[in-house]
């Protein structure tokens, strides 16, 4: 993942080096920067050229610009030390070492500063012996706009890189607030959608995954309002129906419909009771924190219980009871039983043919004993497979079907098998039925 901090630096260094090369390029676009070479230049071509030219003006100045274009400062001077031609004000220094003719002996000793880039050549003036002085010279003297343009690209490129970043931070920045005002206001559908791989890019992402999970969450909510409403609408009717009928002096129906109420109410129960649970096991934070009131019993007596239950509730349905593990399991009796009932609920719910049995098995393998539960229903779609241990979760079919619940059940079951350090699965095919599998340890004790 590119970290805020790596790009920052990158951008950084790429400020440096667009400096660095704008630096470079005004430098060099001021031009050479070598003093000129005379002895390049100042060939005995060009000194024939020059001699040539002493009474040609035009030509001279020609000869003497072109020099100067090679970065040569040249004065010429006669026999006498009289300056004939120039191309640099004031002129080079007449070459004093060599005296002029005529000029006595004596005096200071004449020097000529020993410069370097300093050339002088004899040259034929009107047949007598003159003198070239050249010196080679900086193509412009240095000035201030070299470093002037310097700084004002620099501060252009500062401010570039600034503005980009700022754009660069706070363009999501901004995007992200107006992300979190519009769902603080009830825009649950407002995402911020960024897409990067920085660390605002992860702000956003926990955020639209927060908005995901709270619209999903207010879904559900909504959704087990609805479920619970049409469980109780059912019950309510018959109970209303059955007061009508009791009330109209009609004991004998009034009777009939009360094993039915009998029936609803204890489903009504039932669901109640998993409400209640998940509730506790929401409060306790995911179920690991729930206290349980662990108790030595064994897998036959849970079978067994669970078995009596279901015969109880539904006594048409063949339940076959297996059950060849002699083992004690440490459980909360009351919330692990629960977890077998929701499931055998389940099996029961689930497939409608009345005259399909229900299996329950009971085995011990290696350390762990095994709840089988298995039914030939209507199964379960594999897409569904992944989320029906959800919250809330309801299969389509079971959603058009009059089987009543609130998709609470296998969550429970989970959530009460899990915090006994257990594991439930499911193997299930539609048309053919399902198998859910609880393990759970065997007590050590
Ligand atoms: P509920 O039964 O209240 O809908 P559950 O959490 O118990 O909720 O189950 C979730 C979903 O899993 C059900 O709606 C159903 O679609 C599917 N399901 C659970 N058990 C079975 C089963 N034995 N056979 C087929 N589908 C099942």
């Amino acid at each position: 993942m590119k970290s805020l901090t790596s790009r920052l630096v990158v951008l950084g260094i790429l400020q440096l080096v667009l400096l660095a090369g704008t630096a470079f390029a005004i430098f060099v676009a001021e031009g050479p920067h070598e003093p000129g070479r005379p002895e390049e230049y100042v060939l005995p071509d060009m000194v024939r050229r020059l001699e040539d030219a002493i009474d040609q003006p035009a030509e001279l100045q020609h000869a003497l610009d072109e020099l100067s274009d090679h970065r040569i400062e040249v004065s010429l001077y006669d026999a006498a030390g009289q300056l004939i031609a120039t191309n640099v004000e004031p002129a080079l220094a007449f070459p004093r070492h060599r005296r002029p003719p005529g000029e006595p002996r004596t005096g200071p000793p004449l020097a000529f500063p020993r410069e370097p880039h300093v050339m002088v050549r004899w040259l034929r003036v009107h047949g007598e012996r003159g003198y070239l002085v050249a010196r080679g010279v900086h193509g412009r003297p240095p000035g201030a706009i070299g470093p002037v343009l310097v700084l004002i690209c620099g501060f252009a490129i500062v401010v570039a890189g600034a503005l980009l970043t700022a754009r660069w931070i706070l363009r999501p920045i901004e995007r992200l607030s107006r992300t979190a005002r519009a769902l603080g206001s009830g825009n649950l559908a407002a995402r911020s959608r960024i897409d990067r791989s920085d660390e605002i890019g992860e702000l956003g992402h926990r955020i639209d995954d927060m908005a995901d999970r709270i619209e999903r969450l207010l879904v559900t909510e909504k959704e087990l309002l609805a479920n619970v409403a049409h469980e109780l609408r059912t019950p309510l009717t018959r109970i209303g129906v059955a007061l009508d009928l009791a009330g109209e002096g009609d004991a004998e129906a009034a009777r009939a419909a009360l094993a039915e109420i009998a029936v609803d109410v204890g489903e009504l129960e039932a669901i109640v009771d998993d409400i209640l649970t998940t509730m506790r096991f929401e409060i306790a934070g995911g179920g690991a924190q729930l206290p349980l009131r662990r108790e030595l019993v064994t897998a036959r007596a849970v079978a067994d219980a669970a078995a009596e239950r279901l015969r109880a509730r539904h006594p048409g349905r063949p339940l076959v009871v297996d059950v060849t593990a002699d083992a004690s399991i440490d459980v909360d009796r009351v919330l692990f039983r629960r977890a077998i009932d929701n499931l055998l609920a389940n099996a029961h719910k689930y497939t409608p043919d009345a005259t399909a049995p229900i299996e329950l098995d009971v085995s011990q393998a290696n350390d762990r004993v095994v709840f089988e539960v298995r039914d030939r229903g209507i199964g379960i779609q594999a897409a569904d497979l992944p989320r029906i241990f959800t919250a809330f979760f309801r299969g389509d079919r079971s959603r058009s079907r009059e089987t009543g619940g609130v998709g609470l059940g296998l969550t429970l079951a989970k959530r009460i098998v899990d915090a006994h350090g257990g594991t439930i699965d499911v193997t299930s095919s539609p048309g053919t039925g399902s198998v859910f599998r609880v393990a759970v340890p065997v007590a050590t004790t």
